[in-house]
Order: structure tokens, then sequence, then C-alpha cells
């Protein structure tokens, strides 16, 4: 598969999970974390799905379209390692990570961290979608919807 057509497959992978989750999400109380603002075009699918709904962002650096900036104190730029680190205990409704890189090494070292910091910002019952796996005793594996190759995305629900 070439490169382009794996990058459209991201997107509509992206696209169809979010559209499912938003569902649900929209009866769960609490913020959602968007981790990898990146462009900021999942950010503003969320923004519309979820209207009205704090969206609080992360990236190293701000690099989103005008059209896709979050207010100032939604915004929060560092390594997301410790950035979100400090937003525990804020019982996200939703935690959506778009921070893997296609290296296997790199995406890796972002398995060793990620799990248990998601699982430490949702609510019980909260939704964690990710680019990369979501391994943890709390986060039971959901199914993708029947549009997304397996092992490409991961939804997972807080217990
Ligand atoms: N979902 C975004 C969109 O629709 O436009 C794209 C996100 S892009 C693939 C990933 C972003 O995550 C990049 O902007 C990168 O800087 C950021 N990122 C990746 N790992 C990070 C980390 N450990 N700390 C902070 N930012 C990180």
């Amino acid at each position: 598969m070439s490169r382009l057509e794996s990058f459209i497959r991201r997107l509509t992978a992206q696209r169809d999970i979010l559209d499912q989750v938003c569902a649900e999400v929209a009866k769960i109380e609490g913020p959602i974390l968007e981790l990898g603002l990146g462009n900021g075009r999942t950010f503003h699918h969320l923004r519309e799905r979820l209207p009205g709904r704090r969206i609080v962002a992360f990236d190293r650096a701000l690099a989103a379209h005008a059209s896709s900036i979050p207010e100032a104190e939604n915004l929060v730029l560092g390594e997301i390692r410790e950035t979100a680190s400090r937003f525990i205990g804020i019982e996200a409704a939703l935690v959506h990570a778009d921070i893997g890189t296609g290296y296997e090494d790199r995406d890796a070292v972002t398995s060793t961290w990620l799990p248990d910091l998601t699982a430490r910002l949702l609510r019980v019952g909260g939704l964690a979608v990710s680019g990369t796996p979501l391994d943890h005793p709390l986060l039971l594996r959901l199914p993708l919807p029947p549009s997304v190759p397996a092992d490409r995305y991961f939804v997972c629900r807080r217990v």
C-alpha cells in the first residue's frame, strides 16, 4: 500500500471512530483531551461533533490552522508526557491521542507511558481513542467500526 493510501485510510478511520464515540461521549460528563493537536483537523471535528464541550489540546508547539486553535486556557504546549500528567484527576469523558509517528521504535516508547497516563486522565466509563496501542488493565478494548482495519486504531473504555 502506498503512503498516500495509508494516509487516506488513517484519516477515514479517525473520522469513522470519532463519529462513533462522539455519539456516546455526548452522554458522558467531562472534558475532552486532544493529545496531539497537530494541524487541528481532529480537534475541529470534535468541536463540531460536541458543541459547547470543553476540549483541552496538547502539543509540543502550536502548528494548527487558524480555524482550529483552542482558546488560550485550553491549549497546553510542551511534552505531553509531562504536561498532560498535570491534568490527572480531570475525569475526562474522552481522550483522543494521535501521536503515533509511523516509526515502530518511537511508537514503542510512547506505548510505555501513554496507556497509564490515559487511564489516569479518564473518568470511569470514559472512552479513549488512540493510534497507538493502549494496553492497560483499566482500559477495556472495544470493537472498531467495520470500516476500520484491526490494529490501526484502538478504542477503549476506562473500567
Ligand atoms: N490529529 C491531528 C490533526 O488532525 O491535525 C494531527 C496530529 S499529528 C499526527 C501529531 C502531533 O502530536 C504533532 O503535532 C506532534 O508535534 C504532536 N506530538 C507527538 N508526540 C508528542 C509528545 N510526546 N508531546 C507533545 N506533542 C507531541
